[in-house]
């Protein structure tokens, strides 16, 4: 566990490995704290994922303590939109879910953001 209380990674999360570039994936952006990538199974014309490096498992375990992290996370969400081909608000714009929990959709226990965009119809939502 880091200050944070959050383990740096977990050996066992899908996204970690990902993370790891122990599983491949289909870069969109990455510094030191954040990994974009695309999701392997696309509701949209463009939709990636935006995750921390950190091991946050989800947005049920975010704290204050987190909220810096949380904050640059969140201005990165326009500008990779705008990256990936999203068009310009307000006509195009985007989409930004989080699933957390069972009950929320959740099946990767690694805190993530889909962000979906592009012209409509999509597959999904
Ligand atoms: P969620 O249901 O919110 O936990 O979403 C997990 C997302 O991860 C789904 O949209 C999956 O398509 C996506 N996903 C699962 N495995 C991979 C992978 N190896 N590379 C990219 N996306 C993935
Ligand atoms: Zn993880």
């Amino acid at each position: 566990m880091d200050a944070h209380s959050h383990p740096a990674h977990d050996p066992d999360c899908l996204f970690c490995k990902i993370v790891a570039k122990k599983i491949p994936s289909r870069p969109v952006y990455e510094d030191e704290d954040f990994y974009a990538f695309h999701d392997i199974a696309p509701w949209a014309p463009v939709h990636f994922l935006l995750i921390p490096k950190l091991h946050i498992a989800s947005m049920a375990h975010v704290s204050a303590q987190d909220a810096p992290l949380l904050g640059r996370m969140m201005v990165l969400v326009p500008q990779l939109a705008l990256q990936e081909g999203c068009n310009p608000y307000p006509e195009g714009g985007f989409r930004l879910v989080t699933n957390t929990g069972a009950e929320g959709g959740q099946e990767v226990r690694h805190l993530h953001w889909h962000v979906m965009g592009g012209p409509r119809p999509w597959l999904r939502g």
